[in-house]
């Protein structure tokens, strides 16, 4: 991508109307744009990285047998009603169409897949089904002042798995829960994200949050460090000691809520009569789960705890690119330089190396190296009259001082191996 052609540009100043760090940041750095609090624009740079961790949330949901579906974000109020959650869920954004009829927007999405799970399970052949979205969610917040990581209108990943029995259920369970630590390790959170007991509601003692350690969360967790797991505020009263080990020594915290996985059981089920047949011809109630991610809110949470004072520092798997190529020079040596400059852009492209050209004329060299720092990708390479008297292209990681002149040629291998 030539920068030039960007039509967003990085601007000088973070925003004065935004509190949150990722909010600031990601908007002075054209990721995103806020329409009103806790409503975001993803620009082009910020839909590439929220693309990727999509992405990867879809391929560790689908190698554990999802298969993705997309719900309709207007559910009529009777769905809500049967639940008895058209009264109880304080979030909801209700709203009355033209015929006079009662929705709210989709801020969950049981009230849906439950009663589309009753038009096609049937016997205990068609179980067990693990169907999920990634789908965006409104909640009618009072606050929404942490950027994208608390917003209005967000972006969710929800899977629903429907069992037998419990005893499948607490099977695919464990499933989930291992696909949950490898989405986290591939965002490059693994180390400071906590599997973290929480209240299991009437059906099941515990549900569990994943919970990234971060400043600016709003979640305050124990960690117990024999078992790197942690639990939550809500039930640390009654729950003094970790659930695993047995130790009375936690670690408090300050985290965000990236993820959660919940036991339904039957709460659904049995709202809207979902049965099915077991092998003598018996009707069962079936047993379901629910497991979500916000994508927008890990979004937010990689750019608080992945940052220096220059601007975000991404992982090399969600970047909006991979490198940033920076093109320098002075008024006589500008066409030879982007001569160089072009064919590199071309060469690693054709290898599908993610790059970000500037090539901008009128931009001098701090201006393109504090844009290059603040946009945050992973590598930097500068070509200038420098570099070229040395046949090289300079080279500098993100999360790194350090720089050094590497042969043009060599370097194509490097990139991409
Ligand atoms: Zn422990």
């Amino acid at each position: 991508m030539l920068q030039s052609k960007l039509f967003t540009k990085v601007t000088k100043d973070a925003p004065k109307d935004e509190v949150s760090f990722n909010g600031k940041i990601l908007i002075q750095a054209g990721f995103v744009d806020k329409l009103s609090a806790g409503v975001f624009t993803f620009l082009p740079l910020g839909l590439r990285v929220l693309n990727k961790i999509c992405n990867i949330i879809r391929q560790e949901m689908d190698k554990i047998g999802g298969e993705e579906i997309l719900m309709p974000v207007l559910v009529p109020k009777e769905n809500w009603a049967q639940t008895g959650r058209w009264e109880s869920f304080d979030v909801l954004f209700k709203l009355q169409g033209a015929d006079e009829k009662e929705y709210a927007l989709g801020a969950t999405h049981e009230e849906v897949i439950t009663p589309l799970g009753k038009k096609f399970v049937f016997s205990y052949r068609d179980l067990p089904i693990m169907p999920y979205q990634i789908q965006t969610k409104f909640r009618n917040e009072l606050r929404a002042k942490s950027g994208i990581m608390r917003g209005r209108e967000f972006l969710m990943k929800d899977m629903y798995s429907f069992h037998a029995d419990q005893a499948d259920l607490d099977r695919f369970y464990e499933v989930a829960k291992h696909a949950y630590y490898k989405i986290f390790e591939r965002l490059g959170l693994g180390e400071i994200t906590y599997l973290t007991y929480a209240s299991g509601g009437a059906f099941s003692k515990y549900s569990h949050e994943f919970q990234t350690l971060c400043q600016a969360g709003e979640d305050i967790i124990y960690i117990c460090d024999n078992c790197k797991i942690a639990i939550n505020k809500e039930i640390i009263a009654e729950q003094n000691q970790c659930p695993i080990c047995g130790n009375k020594e936690f670690r408090e915290d300050k985290a965000v809520e990236v993820g959660n996985i919940f036991k339904l059981a039957n709460r659904f089920s049995q709202a809207f009569d979902l049965q099915y047949l077991d092998k003598d011809g018996v009707k069962k109630e079936l047993v379901m789960g629910c497991y979500g991610i916000g994508p927008s809110r890990v979004m937010g949470a990689i750019v608080e705890v992945s940052h220096d004072e220059k601007g975000i520092i991404w992982p090399k798997e969600i970047a909006p690119f991979q490198v940033h190529l920076i093109l320098l020079g002075k008024k006589d040596s500008w066409e030879k330089n982007k001569a160089e400059a072009d064919k590199l852009y071309e060469k690693l492209t054709a290898e599908d190396v993610e790059v970000l050209y500037d090539e901008r004329e009128d931009k001098g060299p701090g201006e393109k190296f504090a844009e290059a720092d603040l946009i945050g990708c992973p590598v930097r390479l500068v070509i200038s009259d420098k570099t070229l008297a040395e046949e090289s292209v300079e080279v500098k990681m993100r999360n790194s001082v350090d720089s050094k002149l590497v042969k043009i040629n060599g370097l194509i291998k490097d990139l991409i191996k």
